[in-house]
């Protein structure tokens, strides 16, 4: 056993929870967050240890949570890469994970937990790139999944799950239309509740991004990471990646400065940081041809907007229009195809770099959260 799993956290009143049996929210319903004994992970996990191990998604298992290395879920996702653009800027392409998206780090490890806690059914809303990853993972597991994906996601989404063996239900409205059906099959037929930040594990999956990046900048992270934020998971993930290998003295107490990008048609987390809110509300009539990050109201938001303030960071909305052109700059002056949300994100550090927000010499971070290939 080589996880140093303890305890679970409520993020916001600090409650502690059992992390050996099935765990949602907390009493107060918000999300439980996953804790380590920190010292022993230290002892056992140092630069000696990692240099021996493989580059994938297990190679921090000390401050992962499976029990049992052998109940590991994989599809041979591997270390993505860091490409250098010609301005000099970095991203860190996730479209090479399994399913094409970086929702595969999550789905392994909240699959596999999932299943190491003893559930069978899965169930979580999801515009399009969770359920696929979900749906792969779960199939590989023997679980069953169950997926709402909102009518306005992509279609071809729906169909890909499917494929998967996934029960799919699609949902007039968005992803917290789609929840509360998620909600409805959790209460009435006793789903393992999958959605976003409703179960503890996912978040620990998306942290192996952080661990990666960290290694990648030769254990010093970049001045500014840009994130393309839907439920924010993966900026929380990165955060708390960080904030652990500190602990372990691999990276010095220094943190990026965090950028949450949204689409204009979709800017809840935005427009909370603005008007400095602590939560944001959810925000009517969502749409932007960046799925990925269409989520009217995050459950995580108070997470997010507390890593923005801490860290220094910033929120920007950009236009769907300035999503595509900013795709088709980097795919001709790059090679590098982005998806959309990936877009939004190269998009938000052209506009921060234009108002001096990001200085020329910081090294600058773009999170491409999926293959540009499978959008158009
Ligand atoms: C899910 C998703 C996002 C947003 O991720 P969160 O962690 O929920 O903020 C961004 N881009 C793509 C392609 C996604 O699928």
């Amino acid at each position: 056993m080589s996880s140093t799993l303890s305890h679970l956290e409520c993020a916001k009143c600090g409650a502690r929870h059992d992390a050996d049996i099935e765990q949602h929210l907390c009493a107060c319903g918000r999300p439980l967050l996953a804790r380590y004994d920190l010292k022993r992970a230290s002892v056992l996990l140092n630069a000696a240890v990692l240099v021996q191990r493989p580059m994938d998604l297990s190679r921090f298992r000390e401050l992962l949570p499976i029990r049992d290395p052998k109940a590991a879920i994989t599809l041979g996702e591997r270390m993505t890469p860091v490409i250098r653009l010609s301005g000099g800027w970095y991203v860190k392409d996730e479209g090479s994970l399994p399913t094409g998206s970086f929702k595969a780090r999550g789905a392994a490890l909240g699959v596999a937990r999932a299943r190491e806690l003893g559930a069978e059914d899965v169930a979580l809303p999801s515009n399009g790139n969770a359920g696929t990853a979900w749906s792969a993972y779960a199939a590989r597991a023997g679980l069953r999944a169950h997926i709402a994906i909102p009518a306005a996601a992509a279609e071809n989404y729906a169909h890909e799950c499917a494929e998967f063996g996934a029960d799919v239900q699609i949902v007039d409205g968005t992803i917290s239309e789609a929840g509360r059906l998620v909600g409805s099959w959790v209460a009435a037929r006793g789903y393992y509740d999958a959605s976003t930040l409703k179960e503890p594990y996912r978040i620990e999956g998306k942290k192996t991004l952080g661990f990666e990046i960290a290694e990648q900048f030769e254990w010093r992270v970049p001045d500014v990471i840009v994130y393309p934020t839907g439920g924010g998971v993966g900026l929380i993930g990165m955060h708390k990646a960080f904030e652990e290998l500190h602990a372990l003295r691999f990276i010095p107490n220094r943190m990026p400065r965090f950028v949450a990008v949204q689409s204009s048609g979709c800017a809840p987390i935005v427009h909370a940081f603005n008007q400095r809110q602590p939560v944001s509300t959810s925000w009517e009539n969502a749409h932007t041809i960046a799925y990925g990050i269409n989520v009217p109201k995050a459950i995580g938001d108070f997470l997010v907007l507390n890593i923005l303030r801490q860290t220094g960071g910033t929120a920007v909305a950009i236009d769907d229009a300035d999503i595509i052109a900013a795709r088709r700059r980097t795919a001709i002056n790059d090679g590098v195809l982005l998806c959309l949300e990936g877009a939004a994100a190269f998009a938000a550090a052209e506009r921060l770099t234009k108002s001096s927000w990001i200085c020329e010499n910081e090294s600058v971070l773009i999170v491409n959260t999926a293959s540009g290939q499978t959008q158009v």
